[in-house]
């Protein structure tokens, strides 16, 4: 074959035309990536790396371009075992509440009109009384997450004053959310007392001075502290903030609405017990324990709630109409003591070994007898955690399909999984390769036996 020359190259323009006959995409994000793939072209043919005709180069530059311009956020298999992913969007939703939004959310919804007068109403009202109840709180108020949450509660009542925190509660959750920072960010001045293992109620009332706004307790629901440790019950600290006129909050990020999620789960307390105790306020989030979209909810006193409502940030953190349906689809799912088969998220976390014993035969069923055998797939029963941070300890039983293959390295296998059609996404684990059945919807069992039956 010919050397190929530079100019052999395809331009711009030729590989958007030849695009341009079967799909539809931005010109300008056309021709930034088209660009950028002549450009490494270009590079390697003047390393002499490349022996190719023309022709040959237009169609690869076309498919690598097409690859890229692709969907990028895609529907996935999460085989890690962890039902609360937070690289998978937390809380996975159900087709059948999503069909039933699609419904009521095409084109305009009440999202602030009341139908009874025909006035302005308010967003917030659409899940505020459920939320409440379920909560047992005398108000309620949504934002878009958790942080959010935190920060406007602590914002709004105690911008420019002290807050107090036990140095055993100055947790870091992950990304950029760490308590000192979230109540600097605020506006507020972080009053740290006690010590990592041990906070006694005395060094709250040794540090309450004229300029403390607020005693906030945070949930330390990622990691635990075992030992000579000593905490301050939320109950005697609300009895400090009532004797010393100071509000009380606690922020308990992964809290859940009802006890026991499932036999394995022992779950602390859901968040109508916390109320119990009397804080002032209470936020935690929508898309960890409750099963929700992305959200942060505060419930507590209703003064304060109407406060933060007033607050120039929560026009910044208002969440959307999504959200508020979604929610309020996810609060249905509640009954007292148990949830209906609309909540997805607690449904996977519920679900027992046998159970996924049951969904795993039928997955190796549906693989080919040869490709069993090629990769030494088999059913194990594994542990996982239920993720975010909602429950620290590995407990929860699952049931996981471990891949022990002679002729491909687990690390490919693991990147044909998450490259293919569907993607999969398994962990390795002491030089083998698990998918594990606690997060994979029961929905996908075909799908994922498709996948394996594909590499
Ligand atoms: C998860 C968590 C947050 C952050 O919540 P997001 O919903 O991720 O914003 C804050 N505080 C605690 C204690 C948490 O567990």
């Amino acid at each position: 074959m010919e050397k190929i020359a530079l100019r052999d190259i395809p331009s711009v323009n030729k590989v958007i035309l030849e695009i341009k006959k079967d799909s539809e995409i931005h010109e300008s994000y056309l021709k930034k990536i088209i660009q950028e793939e002549i450009e490494l072209y270009r590079k390697r043919i003047k390393n002499g790396e490349i022996n190719k005709s023309s022709l040959m180069i237009l169609d690869e530059i076309k498919n690598k371009v097409l690859a890229r311009a692709s969907l990028k956020l895609v529907n996935v298999i999460n085989g890690t075992g962890i039902v609360l992913h937070t690289g998978f969007g937390r809380a996975p939703f159900n087709s059948k509440n999503l069909k039933k939004i699609a419904k009521k959310m095409e084109g305009y919804v009440n999202l602030e009109f009341n139908l009874s007068d025909g006035k302005r109403g308010d967003r917030q009202e659409h899940i505020r009384e459920i939320l409440s109840a379920i909560c047992e709180s005398e108000s309620s108020l949504v934002v878009n997450n958790n942080a959010a949450a935190v920060m406007l509660a602590i914002n709004g009542i105690s911008k420019g004053g002290e807050v107090i925190v036990s140095r055993g509660e100055l947790v870091e959750i992950g990304g950029s959310f760490r308590i000192p920072d979230i109540i600097d960010a605020s506006g507020a001045i972080l009053k740290e007392v006690g010590t990592t293992n041990r906070t006694h109620s005395k060094d709250y009332i040794n540090a309450i001075n004229e300029n403390t706004k607020l005693i906030l307790t945070v949930h330390t629901s990622n990691y635990v502290v075992k030992g000579f440790t000593k905490s301050v019950k939320l109950a005697e600290l609300v009895s400090i903030g009532d004797k010393y006129k100071i509000p009380v909050m606690a922020d308990w990020g992964s809290g859940s609405l009802i006890k026991n999620i499932s036999k394995n789960t022992s779950l602390d307390i859901p968040i109508s017990h916390l109320m119990k105790d009397k804080p002032d306020i209470v936020t935690f989030s929508g898309d960890k324990l409750i099963g929700g979209p992305q959200s942060g909810i505060i419930v507590g006193e209703k003064n304060i709630i109407n406060s933060l409502q007033e607050n120039t940030l929560y026009r910044t953190l208002r969440p959307d109409k999504l959200t508020i349906g979604l929610l309020e689809e996810t609060l249905r799912s509640y009954r007292a003591t148990s949830f209906s088969k609309d909540n997805l998220s607690l449904n996977m976390l519920k679900a027992s070994r046998n159970t996924l014993k049951i969904r795993g035969k039928k997955i190796l069923n549906l693989i080919k007898k040869s490709i069993i055998k090629d990769l030494d797939i088999s059913l194990v029963p594994s542990l996982v955690e239920a993720g975010s941070g909602s429950l620290p300890e590995k407990n929860i039983g699952s049931m996981a399909l471990i891949f022990n293959p002679k002729s491909i390295k687990c690390s490919i296998l693991a990147k044909k999984l998450r490259l293919g059609k569907i993607p999969v996404v398994g962990f390795i684990k002491e030089d083998r390769f698990y998918i594990d059945l606690k997060a994979v919807l029961p929905s996908q069992l075909m799908k994922l036996s498709q996948a394996i039956n594909s590499i």
